[in-house]
């Protein structure tokens, strides 16, 4: 499971817990800002669920060689959601908002890592929690990509190993409701892009969208906002 600590792949974690019997969680930190906070949720998590977590550190910064200057560093990639970027807008998930947080090609990468990771390892299925309120958004959370990627990993890995990704058509609304179900443990997992707090800011768009979802279900969302949600009308996770 290609697992950020988030609470889609929180739920993913949880079904596949369920279903099969040896479930790893790969981590990736990539130079985001919310990247550390992820990965003390994914343990916590995965403490919890009692699922082997592996974690993968991807370089932040390259080497241009250069003949005029020599060897200087660069960033690799670019996003206001990187450390290296500017600041993480506050209001709605919508594209204008939220086009500068896009991390280029960050799923195809965690995919590729996790095709090799799996098939050294003996295991015949990965799956990455992309879901439809990412597509318009997102190029590598569309439908048409994961289809693509999915080609790409049976051929390159000679059968062994195959994509699966059960939320790319449907909502984040959804998403909690199969982890209500499912009991997955929404109270450890880290959302917000932005990690100086202590608790979600309740600003940002990714907190406005997940806020939401819980709403959407009629239940609280158990972790803490920084913010006075008002949750009139909605009952705590049983
Ligand atoms: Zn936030």
């Amino acid at each position: 499971v290609v697992y950020s600590g988030g609470l889609d792949s929180t739920v993913l974690l949880t079904k596949c817990k369920r279903n099969f019997a040896d479930v790893i969680a790969l981590n990736f930190s990539y130079g985001s800002k919310h990247n550390r906070k992820e990965r003390i949720s994914a343990i916590s998590i995965c403490t919890e669920l009692e699922v082997p977590l592996y974690c993968y550190d991807l370089p932040e910064g390259c080497i241009k060689a250069d003949k005029d200057s020599g060897w200087c560093h660069e960033d690799f990639l670019k996003s206001d959601l990187l450390r290296s970027g500017g600041e993480i807008p506050e209001g709605d998930y919508d594209k204008e908002n939220m086009k500068s947080t896009v991390v280029p090609f960050r799923n195809g990468m965690m995919l590729a890592l996790a095709a090799g990771f799996a098939e050294s390892r003996g295991f015949n299925i990965i799956t990455i929690a992309n879901h439809g309120g990412d597509h318009f958004l997102y190029p590598d959370c569309r439908p048409d990509f994961i289809a693509s990627y999915q080609v790409a990993v049976q051929e390159g890995t000679d059968g062994q190993v195959c994509l699966v990704a059960p939320f790319v058509d449907i909502s984040k609304e959804e998403i909690v409701a199969l982890g209500a179900i499912y009991k997955a443990p929404f109270h450890l997992t880290w959302s917000c892009y932005r990690s100086e707090l202590q608790s979600h800011c309740g600003r940002c768009g990714t907190c406005r969208e997940r806020i939401e979802a819980f709403k959407n279900n009629g239940l609280i969302d158990p972790v803490e906002y920084d913010i006075d949600v008002d949750w009139t009308g909605c009952r705590s996770i049983s």
